[in-house]
């Protein structure tokens, strides 16, 4: 029998590079990963897809999702919703798939609170100074939004210590792989194999 995936959820500043490792990761491990794709009020920045990226709603539409139970989570993030669309995670889950959420901490502590076995993972660049100079390399925000982004890591901060890991976005091939490697060390963990002991268990009796 399949073993079925870990829920994961990805959160750190905006601009610490999450996007472009999840890009990556799933680029190298496009049969492991499945990414799930948020909804969200907000507009599309410029080369984003609808269902690629996200998928953009009225806030209207946003709120008869809430109302209907189709978000795992849902939370307010600089003036507009993002939420989790509830069944393409489940599906990819039970096929084993190990999913993938990108969302803020609100968020995150809301789905670790839902499924206590979720697993938190918070990226950050190696200093202040290389999230600031990312923002504004990335180039999609004007310098008061980038402000207002500084100002909110500050406060995001306070919750990296509810993670489970920290994960360091330095030179981003490393990163990318470590990320790899305590999801991958992550499904060894003793309570995520209690099947496999219990059958274990039974064959040594029987020896
Ligand atoms: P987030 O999704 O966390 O908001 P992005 O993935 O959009 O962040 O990355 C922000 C900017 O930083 C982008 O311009 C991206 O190319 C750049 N970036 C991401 N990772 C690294 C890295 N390891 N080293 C240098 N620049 C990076
Ligand atoms: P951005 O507008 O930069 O794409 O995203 C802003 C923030 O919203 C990021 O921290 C991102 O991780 C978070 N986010 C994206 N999707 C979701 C979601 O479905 N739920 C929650 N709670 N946060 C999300």
């Amino acid at each position: 029998m399949k073993e079925k995936g870990i829920l994961i959820v990805v959160s750190g500043f905006s601009g610490a590079g999450k996007g472009t490792i999840m890009k990556e990761l799933l680029k190298k491990y496009e049969e492991t990963y499945a990414l799930s794709v948020s909804a969200t009020t907000r507009t599309p920045r410029p080369g984003e897809q609808e269902g690629r990226e996200y998928f953009f709603r009225s806030v209207e539409e946003f709120e008869k999702m809430i109302a209907k139970e189709e978000l795992i989570e849902y939370a307010k993030y600089v003036d507009n919703y993002y939420g989790t669309p509830r069944t393409y995670v489940e599906e990819q889950l039970e096929a084993g798939k190990d999913v993938i959420l990108e969302i803020e901490i609100q968020g995150a502590l809301k789905v670790k609170e839902a499924f206590p076995e979720t697993l938190l993972l918070f990226v950050t660049p190696p200093t202040a100074e290389e999230l600031r100079s990312r923002l504004t390399g990335r180039g999609t925000e004007s310098a008061e939004v980038i402000e207002g982004r500084m100002k909110r890591a500050a406060e995001e901060a306070e919750f990296m210590d509810r993670y489970d890991y920290l994960i360091i976005n330095d030179v981003l091939d490393e990163c990318v792989e470590e990320m790899h490697q305590i999801i991958q060390g992550e499904h060894r963990r003793g309570f995520r194999n209690t099947a496999f002991m219990e059958h274990m268990k039974e064959e040594l009796k029987g020896e």
